[in-house]
């Protein structure tokens, strides 16, 4: 989630593509933020990402064009699963989870790729994106959930357009201190990306899209536990070797912190009876481990 972050989006082929369309986004709101260009000379490239968290200089338009752009080129790195049956629960999951959000007036879409690994992400324009691995290790409806609702929140929250807004700003001091280069812009956005900022999310941007992805499952009446039970999986696996989860781990807060905070998430909301695991999901999980569990592994 963005818990987990793919690595998948800073492979350098899909970066080519995806940085010339920020870099036509960039040159076209360059002159309309030109107060942030001031900002440059007083922060470095660290500061920038705190001074502007929470500032996103696009439109939802703007964000939909961008997401779906994006998704295309990502999906050319991907092996998509088109599997009926769990499309099918992974999308009725996803919907009743956007349903209870705060930001229910885009449309979503959640997909599964053929993935062993345990991953799963968003990215700007409501495209969520869940590994079969990750589907997998999930033992109950809401830990599943607590993924899809975290991936969720980070399209709720914003930020990735967040960050693609502290890009802007950083790509626009380098450009303008040596002299507006269009090449040097480019390499410095191209370097950017391939640093992880487009989608290596905060730690404030992390503990948000906890919050608010636990707020989404009590809402929607899935027991909010399950991401509780799910961090613990990760923190596990934390304790061993090099695991599946250590790159996702990488970007995210110490799970320690996460478990904590979201324990006083939790207990901060009003005492609501959670409907129990619905059939589909057992029926989702005995199709996944007769179709996939010994065939399909990557
Ligand atoms: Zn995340």
């Amino acid at each position: 989630m963005t818990m987990f972050h793919c690595i998948l989006l800073e492979r350098k082929s899909t970066l080519t593509k995806t940085y010339l369309i920020m870099i036509s986004q960039f040159k076209a709101l360059t002159s309309r933020y030109l107060f942030l260009f001031i900002c440059l000379f007083l922060n470095s490239c660290s500061q920038v990402g705190s001074q502007f968290s929470g500032i996103n200089m696009y439109s939802t338009r703007e964000e939909l064009e961008l997401g779906y752009q994006y998704s295309i080129e990502l999906e050319k790195q991907l092996s998509i699963n088109y599997d009926s049956l769990l499309n099918q629960y992974i999308n009725s999951l996803g919907q009743r989870l956007v349903k209870s959000s705060n930001r229910n007036n885009i449309p979503y879409t959640f997909k599964i790729v053929n993935d062993r690994s345990i991953n799963a992400f968003a990215i700007p324009g409501g495209y969520c994106y869940i590994n079969l691995g990750l589907i997998d290790l999930a033992e109950s409806e809401a830990e599943l959930a607590s993924v899809i609702s975290h991936e969720i929140a980070h399209v709720v929250g914003e930020h990735g357009m967040e960050n693609m807004t502290k890009q802007q700003i950083i790509g626009f001091a380098g450009a303008m201190i040596l002299g507006a280069r269009p090449t040097f812009t480019e390499e410095i956005i191209s370097s950017i990306i391939q640093r992880g900022v487009l989608t290596n999310f905060s730690r404030g941007a992390e503990l948000e899209a906890d919050r608010l992805g636990i707020q989404q499952m009590h809402a929607a009446g899935i027991d909010p536990i399950g991401f509780e039970s799910f961090l613990k999986k990760m923190r596990d696996q934390e304790k061993g070797e090099s695991s599946q989860f250590s790159k996702m781990l990488s970007t995210h807060p110490p799970t320690s912190l996460r478990i904590k905070k979201s324990i006083e998430t939790r207990t901060s909301l009003s005492r609501k009876k959670y409907d129990a695991d619905d059939e589909s999901f057992l029926n989702m999980k005995q199709h996944l481990n007769r179709n996939y569990k010994k065939s399909n592994r990557n």
